[in-house]
């Protein structure tokens, strides 16, 4: 397959609309690098995440003894240290500190809604999601977002519980603190496109706060390109567990598709091609374009058996949105009362954290925001043209906001996993193939002069 996409390339002529363009050479499209080439800012940046701050920020957030989001929210609690509000109130000062230190480049705001009773909401019961806005450099960039997340409530073996004890260290104070710590490094750095570093309640009484937070995100119409939701990320301590990888989990058919979408989905595939799963591959290349120090194992499955998480909430809302998690969970380190037990200890517990681990994974993160918030927008309504043809034309609309210098086009054998093949298409709006795109998976992206890409986007027949 390989061998023949080559030797077509190497006869390919580019129909680009500029008169000069030139056929390109297998030279070119063979072995360069997929995807990003790395940023020297970036990488500076990805060295700046600290395992000392993010593990400061899991013992504070196990500090308040329980973050149930049914724990008290009285002021005597918070005056203590407990509960969820004490713990929201950390949060939010912490983000405000790292606004002071970039010179107030933070807006830092709460989300605050009521949950009506529920199955796991015995009242009507306040919460509140937090979250800090880096705002985009670029005007029209700056429409755009990418938001990283984590659930800062816990919960232990009884999910009603607002009382006992529930450190909540690796679930999901791992994930908040990459959040945060993602928050305290890009904070430093200008970016074009916007950046939401947010943490949610609720999530254990049934992802109620990412819910809300989803939801207004679509009603005030924002244009979230990426989500990355971090949910036990703490690398748990356990004889099974492989450091060196993350799992990336991301929708197939996504949640918000409609009965069109299934019915193309039926007859042209692309089950493996939902924006969730584009963004998967994405952190793919970002991993072998930046040294994280850990590897996106990725997972095609909307999330684990019998589990769920925030991201699902952004994906019912038509948003991208993926979890990462540690390789290996052990269930005796979530969701349980801490205790000993025929010689087993339980309990979600700080000893039981990597933060060298969480650290790497939130480079992974910090490393696939940056990379999405310096980037061109994806290239807008991308399609075949009408009526069968041997030969693969793809027609899109420019990239929104002119960070556009060029396009690629990136293709894959409908079995493979990831994208195979790139080829650089200069800034034109229209390109030919010599193959056809029976047998491929085509996507489109936009690149700028330093070589940032956008999130590719698969083409659609035309309507
Ligand atoms: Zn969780």
């Amino acid at each position: 397959m390989t061998q023949i996409l080559k030797f077509w390339l190497s006869i390919a002529t580019l129909l680009t609309g500029l008169a000069s363009s030139s056929v390109p050479s297998a030279a070119q499209s063979a072995n360069p690098p997929l995807g990003n080439v790395p940023d020297p800012q970036i990488a500076a940046a990805l060295k700046d995440v600290s395992p000392q701050r993010i593990q400061a920020s899991i013992e504070k957030l196990v500090s308040f003894y329980t973050r149930s989001s049914l724990s008290g929210q009285d002021p005597n609690l918070v005056n203590a240290g407990r509960g969820i509000a004490a713990a929201r109130q950390w949060i939010v000062a912490e983000l405000e500190r790292y606004s002071k230190e970039c010179g107030g480049c933070l807006d830092v705001e709460t989300y605050r809604f009521v949950e009506p009773p529920g199955k796991r909401v015995p009242n009507l019961t306040e919460m509140t999601d937090v979250y800090a806005v880096l705002k985009g450099s670029d005007p029209a960039g700056a429409k755009r977002m990418v938001l990283v997340t984590g659930h800062y409530d816990s919960r232990n073996s009884d999910v009603m519980d607002g009382a006992g004890f529930a450190p909540g260290a690796n679930d999901d104070a791992s994930g908040t603190a990459v959040s945060l710590e993602c928050a305290r490094v890009l904070s430093k750095m200008k970016f074009p496109v916007t950046i939401v570093f947010l943490a949610v309640a609720g999530e254990e009484q049934g992802l109620i706060g990412s819910r809300h937070f989803a939801e207004m995100a679509k009603e005030r119409g924002w244009n979230l390109e990426a989500v990355l939701n971090n949910d036990i990320v703490g690398g748990d301590n356990n004889p099974a567990q492989d450091r060196s990888l993350v799992r990336v989990f991301s929708e197939g058919i996504p949640l918000a598709a409609k009965e069109q979408d299934l019915r193309r989905l039926r007859t042209l595939g692309g089950e493996d091609d939902s924006g969730s799963r584009e963004l998967a591959r994405y952190i793919g290349e970002i991993a072998r374009a930046y040294d994280a120090g850990v590897k996106p194992m990725l997972v095609f499955r909307l999330d684990r058996y019998e589990r769920g998480g925030d991201h699902e909430s952004f994906n019912e809302q038509g948003f991208a949105a993926v979890r990462f998690t540690e390789f290996r969970e052990d269930f005796h380190h979530q969701h349980q009362n801490p205790r000993n037990e025929d010689g087993v200890e339980y309990g979600d517990l700080p000893k039981f954290v990597d933060y060298d681990y969480v650290a790497r994974v939130a480079r992974l993160n910090a490393a696939t925001l940056a990379a999405l918030a310096m980037a061109p927008a994806p290239p807008a309504h991308v399609h075949f043209p009408r009526g069968l043809a041997s030969d693969s034309t793809l027609i899109w609309d420019a990239s929104p906001g002119g960070l556009a210098t060029a396009y690629e086009i990136v293709w894959r054998a409908t079995t493979s996993p990831e994208w195979e093949h790139q080829l650089r298409v200069g800034n034109v709006t229209r390109a030919t193939l010599q193959m056809s795109r029976d047998e491929v998976i085509f996507g489109v992206r936009a690149i700028d002069a330093a070589g940032h890409r956008s999130l590719p986007v698969v083409p659609a027949p035309e309507p």
